[in-house]
């Protein structure tokens, strides 16, 4: 689970970050730095998100975004076919202009006011989003796995556009990068949920307290959830994440399989195992979820798998946790064959939650 909060010591700096929390975001005399409003609209260019495949990966993005559990959210227009950073306009668009990406893939560029005459003035002016078009090949707006380079062992895929494009929703609304867990705002094409043959990017528990933390929390927010990725390091300013595991009783990762082209495990029919997924409350209350552990003999979880193991779990708002949960692996699993030993948070509806898609991930096994 995540570490416990700080207190913040007295001290003040011009924009810099501010890590008292689990998130980061800009400061201006002690003040975060955000949107004086609620809801900021993101003007896509016409020629670089035409309406149909582009445009509405980006608009998937934008919904996926206004799940977060604070009061703010982006609304999707439409912009010009010009784009300059100082016009007022928040755009949206795409690059081969080395001199504005600069080998980004990615970036949001953001005007910030901070000055002091007698009080602080602060806030986010504008920002802008841009895509490194320069490697038209680096993108899909789809969320299917097959074309996602995450999901392929065999190295095939593409980055997901609409992963990278909540990332930088996120800049947008003011968070900044963060290292030190599981984040959307680390390695993002490495922030996915996924069940069944698509898998898509989400802000998750950490940025979406950053984001109710600067426009505070939506009180009816309820999104408990599951994902098969999990903290593994630093890169930069990024954390780096990798897929949750199966390991022995004794604490072993289990040897590695190619499930299907998916990273998974070795297991024994009748095998005990531990199992490890991150557990996220993407709410604004503290929730407890049943929780309910199962096999399937494909990707698709749903409670008409077999049950293996069952439990609950709280979590407070915001907090995310990466777990192992010791399970028996039936007998009657047959050595050759590919399963997915799945969870499901809140198998029997019992709990509010306004957004149970994400209720069910899985780790592929493979037995021998
Ligand atoms: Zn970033």
């Amino acid at each position: 689970m995540r570490g416990q909060l700080a207190i913040l010591a007295a001290s003040v700096a011009l924009f810099s970050s501010a890590d008292a929390f689990a998130y980061s975001y800009s400061t201006c005399g002690g003040n975060p730095i955000k949107w004086s409003g609620n809801n900021v609209t993101m003007r896509a260019s016409p020629n670089s998100f035409p309406t149909g495949y582009w445009r509405n990966a980006l608009q998937r993005a934008v919904d996926i975004h206004y799940r977060n559990p604070s009061k703010f959210f982006f609304t999707l227009g439409t912009d010009d076919t010009t784009w300059s950073s100082g016009n007022g306009v928040n755009e949206i668009f795409g690059t081969t202009d080395a001199s504005v990406h600069g080998g980004a893939p990615a970036a949001a560029l953001t005007r910030r006011t901070c000055y002091w005459l007698f009080g602080w003035h602060y806030g986010i002016n504008e920002s802008d989003i841009y895509f490194n078009y320069s490697s038209p090949w680096r993108w899909t707006g789809d969320e299917l796995k097959t074309s996602l380079w995450t999901y392929n062992m065999n190295g095939a895929g593409l980055r997901q556009l609409q992963a990278t494009a909540i990332h930088e929703l996120g800049h947008s609304s003011g968070l900044l990068h963060e290292s030190r867990w599981y984040n959307m705002m680390g390695t993002d094409f490495q922030h996915l949920w996924a069940n069944g043959s698509t898998a898509y990017g989400y802000l998750g528990a950490d940025a979406g307290q950053g984001t109710a933390f600067l426009y505070g929390w939506w009180s009816s927010a309820r999104d408990f959830s599951v994902a098969h990725w999990a903290y593994s390091g630093v890169s930069g300013e990024y954390s780096t994440h990798r897929r949750t595991r199966v390991y022995s009783t004794a604490g072993a990762e289990l040897p590695v399989a190619n499930v299907a082209n998916e990273r998974g495990h070795f297991v024994r029919p009748g095998q005990r195992v531990q199992v490890e997924f991150t557990y996220e409350n993407q709410g604004s209350v503290t929730h407890t979820a049943p929780m309910r552990w199962v096999i399937s003999t494909n990707d698709v979880i749903s409670t008409a798998d077999t049950t293996i193991g069952t439990g609950s779990i709280t979590l407070t708002p915001g907090a995310h946790w990466t777990a192992r949960t010791t399970v028996t692996l039936p007998n009657w699993l047959t050595p050759g064959k590919n399963y997915w030993i799945g969870v499901i948070a809140d198998p029997l509806n019992a709990t509010a939650d306004n957004y149970r898609q994400n209720n069910a991930t899985y780790i592929p096994v493979r037995a021998f």
